[in-house]
């Protein structure tokens, strides 16, 4: 498509087919590389229009948009959305009887857009089929499946790229909301995509205001909640008997009507559940992480996590469901140290090539937690953004916690990093600190160093602590084996020109002894 009129005649597609006066964001940039045939990976939060730009796009050119899809709800409930907008979409999936139908519409031309699934997409037969008729695009919905560093990991995204390759002429759109920088640079080689192609769109969610408290009786907490706070809200929790169990309760409790939703239950039950929830100003769901994906309704007013959430991207996504209307919203985590013991066993049975992967993610979930500092600002930090220090809407900003200084043993430890050369843990630095009789530190000869044995019992115990306050400011990150690095201000701690506080460790000790295994 020639550039003059090419976004003009986008924006009155924009208007006419889909009602809208204005992009939002980046959704007009990514539609416009789409038109110019460029090959495009967009990262935007959770609620920012991802598929208008693929769905635009599809319209506009001539030929199919593959749009791979990794569930068959999604794909189902993204078709009925682009369909009431009278575009032309079918899907290809064991779900759909009328599959011979889709195929002859396909191969006619009648189709702006075709939904499939990453393991019917990989096979021989779609090739061929992508071959009797154009294709105009490659929409390549959450694109952080192709990658074992995002949260997702889907074997089958593996096979996009030889089905695409067959096709070099047509451009690729990789989307996805949830994109560390590593995650993002192995999706674009992954799906082949330039890393001039990358366009990434501001994280922040004002609107949301961020809590995030320890768990001391999770049922009366989420109970007095569901007192407290207006609006439709769906509550997170981690297993589908957790889910039921908390959705009785909450509903018994009676302030308003509460709903299970996971795997579990029919798919009658479930699409009821759903519409039901969809429908109401107030329903509050209580749901596995199955809930949510695809679901369109912006006035959500409250997200709360009665267990901790897999991963920051997974938090920042679940969390994202909240306040998609602009109003505000608040997104509640209540967490144990169990949650985290708990995920620190699951480790055990994770292959070894993805173990340092979810630690270091596990680790990053440990630092949101336990910052005494701005909840928002490290987040979008996580996602590579250099937000202001404090954002005034989340707790730690509308209430410091306690805090004490920990500067001096942020250097010695910063110091022992940079003198074992930057590529060992915190086990490893810890035992240097510490002074550890270890056959491990006595061959690397770190022994030697001045950092030796320069800890005491004492100041062990707060090692862990200020390493994830470090890691949680960008002092200290983690490299993809786990092994730590300096960044970020860690020069200035070093020079004496910067502070450090972390939270009063004693009183989370107390805490967690006390509140730990609830
Ligand atoms: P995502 O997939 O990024 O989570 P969706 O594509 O589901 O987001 O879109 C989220 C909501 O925003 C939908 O209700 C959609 O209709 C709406 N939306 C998308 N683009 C625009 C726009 N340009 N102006 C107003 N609303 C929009
Ligand atoms: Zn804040």
């Amino acid at each position: 498509m020639d550039d003059a009129g090419t976004l003009d005649r986008a924006e009155q597609a924009l208007r006419t087919t889909f009602g809208f006066p204005h992009f939002r964001g980046v959704q007009g940039q990514v539609v416009e590389r789409v038109l110019a045939g460029r090959s495009t990976l967009a990262v935007m939060p959770t609620g920012a229009g991802k598929s208008l730009t693929y769905q635009l796009p599809a319209t506009l050119l001539p030929g199919t948009c593959i749009v791979i899809s990794p569930l068959i709800a999604l794909m189902h409930d993204q078709l009925r959305s682009a369909r009431m907008n009278g575009i032309r979409a079918a899907a290809l999936t064991s779900a759909d009887a009328d599959r011979a139908a889709t195929v002859a519409a396909f191969r006619a031309g009648e189709l702006d857009l075709l939904y499939v699934a990453p393991e019917r997409a990989s096979q021989p037969h779609f090739r061929d089929l992508l071959n009797s008729a154009p294709v105009a695009l490659f929409a390549v919905d959450e694109a952080h499946c192709v990658s074992e560093w995002g949260h997702d990991f889907r074997p089958d995204y593996r096979q996009m790229r030889p089905l695409m390759d067959g096709f070099p002429d047509v451009p690729r759109l990789a989307l996805t909301a949830t994109a560390d920088g590593h995650t993002r640079a192995d999706i674009l080689q992954q799906l082949g995509i330039p890393d001039e192609g990358l366009i990434v769109s501001g994280f922040d969610r004002p609107n949301i205001r961020y809590l995030i408290r320890p768990r001391q009786n999770g049922g009366s907490q989420l109970k007095q909640l569901l007192t407290e706070q207006d609006g439709a809200g769906i509550i997170y929790a981690p297993s589908r008997k957790k889910v039921d169990d908390l959705a009785a309760a909450l509903d018994r409790a009676g302030s308003r009507r509460v709903l299970p939703y996971h795997a579990g239950l029919s798919p009658e039950q479930r699409a009821e559940h759903q519409a039901a929830f969809v429908a109401s100003e107030d329903m509050v769901m209580v749901a596995t992480v199955a809930f949510g994906m695809g679901i369109d309704k912006p006035d959500v007013r409250f997200v709360a996590h009665a267990g901790i959430p897999k991963s920051i991207e997974a938090y920042y996504q679940e969390t994202g469901r909240a306040g998609r209307d602009g109003d505000p919203a608040q997104a509640i985590m209540l967490w144990s140290a169990g949650d985290f013991v708990q995920a620190r066993q699951r480790l055990s049975e994770v292959e070894p090539e993805r173990l340092a992967g979810e630690r270091t993610r596990l680790d990053a979930l440990a630092a949101l937690v336990e910052a005494p500092g701005c909840r928002r600002a490290l987040l979008l930090r996580h996602f590579g953004e250099d937000p202001p220090a404090s954002c005034g809407n989340c707790d730690n900003c509308l209430s410091p916690p306690g805090v004490v200084d920990a500067t001096d043993l942020a250097r010695k430890l910063l110091s022992a990093v940079y003198r074992t050369g930057q590529s060992y843990g915190l086990g490893h630095v810890g035992k240097v600190l510490t002074g550890a009789d270890d056959d491990r530190v006595r061959q690397r000869g770190h022994d030697q160093l001045s950092v030796f044995g320069i800890v005491d019992a004492e100041e062990a115990r707060m090692l862990q602590p200020v390493a994830r306050a470090l890691q949680a400011r960008g002092s200290l990150v983690a490299n993809e084996h786990g092994g730590l690095l300096l960044a970020g201000d860690a020069r200035a701690i070093l020079k004496g020109e910067a502070e450090v506080a972390i939270v009063r460790p004693a009183a989370t000790e107390r805490k967690r002894t006390r509140r730990g295994q609830d």
